[in-house]
């Protein structure tokens, strides 16, 4: 599929992350902090609250765009989500409705510049859930823990492994977060202590947005599962390793995650990722038939992670790709269900570590540096093997298309001292 031409001029530029083919959700902050939910289009941002309220778009049984949220339009489900974009994207095409471009006070009152904006969280994330789904990832991370040859678990390739995380710590990009205290007890040591976190790092996901529920009791199929998820972020699952390495046995991350994780402001809809399916790897032990993908379900996303100290300049330290997932996020959902556990709107699913085969391609700061054994160089010659206060990471990603790109915006945090005990 090919761009598809705007009046808004910036939005036809092949190089940009918001043609109309994009038409991503987000919520802008207005000057005294409340949030509007919008759209982004090329370089400008699109007030779609002010839209409804003045009558030129429309959702079925709404208002849903009265509150700083989109959880009320998320949960109308996919025929309102395609209604919504046909009628956006007839606004905003060349040569399509007058509604908008035809209406000078409410075009000059609902379009904002991007660079003048700030951006809130887009949706209240009910619940998070927190996969363990990259083949290379859990490859590395098992080969640093137990040896080369008990690297996979030995319900790996059955099963997506998760863990609940907290919803209450997932921000929007842009947020500081504080280095974590917690209980630390290093190899050598005879007995735990407290204290900031040493090993502090990231984990480049994808994170999938639980757009409709289900029914506690009703599980769901892996093809309803993709109709359930309304779009996608990209997402950093803060973590720190030194305390994850004392206290995840035998129940799994605690306090080493529920610091932060943060989101990209954009959700990028299933229906402008549509062209970018494709199919999880080759099975290397069949599935059982609930977890059976009906079609390619992953996506082809390019990612990249940037590394910049303070006041330094960025260092790209990694580059890879969606695709290089084992389980897609439709298959997780479908587990996550199986049991009968009620999915909810607005619940986020991250997609597990993304790393792929080279050293270049790693997800995390544990992997690139092999635990800390073969620190970084960044541009501006310091070292690095895990975070240092000051700095900040960047994950950007982006789908390419034919001579279009469907982008998300920044996914960046700035590392804050840990808070002091007295
Ligand atoms: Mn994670």
């Amino acid at each position: 599929m090919p761009i598809r031409k705007s009046w808004i001029e910036a939005a036809n530029n092949p190089e940009g992350n918001f043609p109309l083919n994009n038409l991503p959700y987000g919520i802008f902050l207005d000057e005294n902090g409340t949030g509007h939910p919008c759209v982004a289009i090329g370089d400008q941002v699109l007030d779609i609250g002010l839209l409804e309220a003045e009558g030129v778009i429309a959702v079925a049984d709404g208002p849903v765009f009265d509150v700083p949220f989109i959880n009320r339009f998320m949960e109308k489900g996919p025929a309102a989500w395609a209604a919504l974009r046909a009628r956006l994207t007839s606004l905003l095409a060349e040569g399509g409705s007058d509604g908008l471009r035809g209406n000078v006070p409410l075009r000059q009152a609902a379009l904002m510049p991007m660079a003048t904006v700030r951006m809130g969280m887009p949706f209240v994330v009910a619940e998070y859930t927190d996969f363990y789904a990259g083949r290379n990832h859990a490859r590395n991370v098992g080969t640093m823990l137990r040896g080369p040859e008990n690297a996979l678990p030995p319900n790996w390739l059955h099963i997506p492994i998760g863990y609940n995380g907290r919803a209450s710590t997932v921000v929007v990009s842009g947020t500081g977060i504080h280095r974590p205290n917690g209980q630390l007890k290093g190899p050598a040591d005879t007995v735990p202590r407290f204290g900031p976190c040493k090993q502090l790092d990231i984990e480049l996901e994808m994170g999938a947005v639980v757009g409709t529920a289900n029914t506690m009791g009703q599980p769901v199929s892996v093809a309803e599962a993709d109709e359930m998820i309304f779009g996608y972020v990209i997402l950093n699952d803060w973590s720190a390793r030194d305390i994850q390495a004392w206290e995840y046995q035998p129940l799994g991350p605690f306090q080493a995650k529920v610091f932060a994780s943060t989101i990209s402001p954009w959700v990028v809809t299933g229906a402008a990722l549509n062209p970018f399916r494709t199919a999880t790897p080759e099975r290397e032990k069949e599935l059982l038939p609930y977890l059976h993908e009906p079609g390619p379900m992953l996506y082809d996303i390019n990612l990249e992670v940037g590394l910049a100290p303070e006041g330094g300049a960025e260092s790209i330290i990694s580059r890879t790709n969606y695709d290089r997932m084992y389980y897609s996020s439709a298959q997780q959902l479908a587990h996550h269900a199986s049991g009968g556990c009620r999915m909810r709107v607005g619940d986020l699913l991250g997609s597990g570590t993304i790393s792929g085969p080279g050293v270049n391609e790693r997800g995390t700061l544990l992997e690139i540096t092999w635990a800390g054994k073969h620190p970084i160089t960044l541009e501006d010659g310091q070292t690095r093997t895990f975070l240092e206060d000051g700095d900040t990471v960047t994950l950007r990603g982006q789908a390419r298309g034919d001579g279009y790109r469907i982008g998300f915006g920044t996914c960046a945090g700035k590392i804050l001292p840990a808070v002091r005990y007295p």
